[in-house]
């Protein structure tokens, strides 16, 4: 048995914190190029601008074409090399910081990561996810090392839209569910060992943090108001969601995610929506408790995330697409095999039919 544990250097995380941005980036560099979309510099750019001076530091706007493709990723390694930068900042939602993580570890240069929604558990991962020209998963770069710095500023999380935010809490809601089947199973994660006692608690409190404070948390994004709740919740799913899906591995709910690529109807959905209903799927395959079932079931309800293939924007069911669905997510290389080695793409299958039921008309 080996106990690994990975995590970004540095995490701050509080309202406004996007102003001591320069404070906290003081020692990893001078000059720093800024991946992200020319929205979020408009929103973002001024204050970025202002704090860095205020330490004497230099930001070179370096925009975002919006996908993150390996060209992408080169051309922006060849503009922070002709500005002779020394530090790499990302800002934005998914892809703008996945650009900037590979880029900064293929020059060696320090990350720093600044995510404007809380809508999945990337951020503070040392995993970049490059896509093709089409948005289709060409390659995960492992990073040598996880961020630097990750700076969340919860004002401008409470201003971003309210579904983005409940997709957060989806990713987040599989972190505790995920970990505990690896830890059963004895799987390893992605930090190359199996599930340590640290993150097995951390998992656990990401749950907990997202079941008694979620739905307030929810609600302060409606009024975009920073409340304790919210910054409690925000640490789930920016932190702890993070932390533990790296550290405590993936098992069903992530894979049938990445099996919803099978269908097209689900294309308009978000990460973590897919990981929620996988959540549920994942809960069958368990033979979970009816109370935890229950539970699950109900706080999904509460925050708007997808428990029927007709809220997963599955319109008519399509039986093929949905056993290939399956079929993808018992593939191998699949983290479903994390919960148990011989389970079969019809188990999966049977599974997502049982959630759906479970949704439409409850236990
Ligand atoms: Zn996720």
């Amino acid at each position: 048995m080996t106990y690994a544990l990975k995590a970004p250097a540095r995490y701050v995380q509080g309202a406004g914190e996007l102003d001591r941005l320069g404070r906290n980036l003081k020692k990893l560099g001078n000059r720093f190029l800024l991946i992200g979309s020319d929205n979020s510099w408009n929103r973002f750019g001024e204050h970025v601008c202002r704090s860095l001076e205020a330490e004497e530091k230099q930001v070179v706007f370096g925009g975002f074409c919006g996908e993150a493709t390996k060209e992408e990723v080169f051309s922006k390694m060849d503009l922070c090399k002709a500005q002779s930068c020394d530090g790499v900042i990302g800002m934005g939602g998914g892809k703008a910081l996945d650009t900037a993580k590979a880029v900064a570890e293929n020059l060696g240069l320090p990350c720093i990561i600044v995510p404007t929604v809380a809508s999945n558990d990337a951020p503070c991962s040392g995993v970049a996810v490059l896509y093709n020209e089409q948005g289709v998963v060409v390659k995960a770069v492992l990073m040598r090392r996880n961020p630097d710095l990750v700076v969340v500023d919860t004002e401008i999380i409470a201003k971003a839209p309210v579904r983005l935010f409940a997709a957060g809490l989806g990713d987040a809601l599989a972190t505790w569910f995920e970990a505990r089947a690896c830890h059963k199973s004895g799987a390893r994660t992605m930090a190359r060992g199996n599930v340590s006692n640290t993150a097995l608690m951390m998992s656990r409190l990401c749950y907990d943090l997202l079941m008694e404070h979620g739905v307030e948390a929810l609600e302060a994004v409606r009024q975009h108001t920073v409340t304790k709740a919210l910054e409690d919740v925000v640490e789930a799913s920016i932190y702890l969601s993070g932390l533990g899906f790296e550290n405590g591995g993936l098992a069903a709910a992530h894979a049938i995610n990445d099996g919803l690529a099978q269908e097209p109807q689900t294309h308009g959905m978000y990460h973590g929506e897919k990981v929620a209903f996988g959540v549920l799927a994942q809960l069958v395959l368990e033979d979970a408790p009816r109370d935890e079932l229950a539970r699950v079931l109900a706080f999904m309800k509460q925050v708007g995330l997808p428990t029927t293939f007709a809220e997963l924007g599955i319109q008519t069911v399509n039986e093929e697409n949905l056993r290939k669905a399956a079929e993808a997510a018992c593939v191998p290389t699949q983290s479903t095999r994390n919960l148990r080695e011989s389970i079969t793409p019809e188990e999966v299958y049977q599974a997502m039919q049982k959630a759906d039921a479970l949704g439409r008309s409850g236990l």
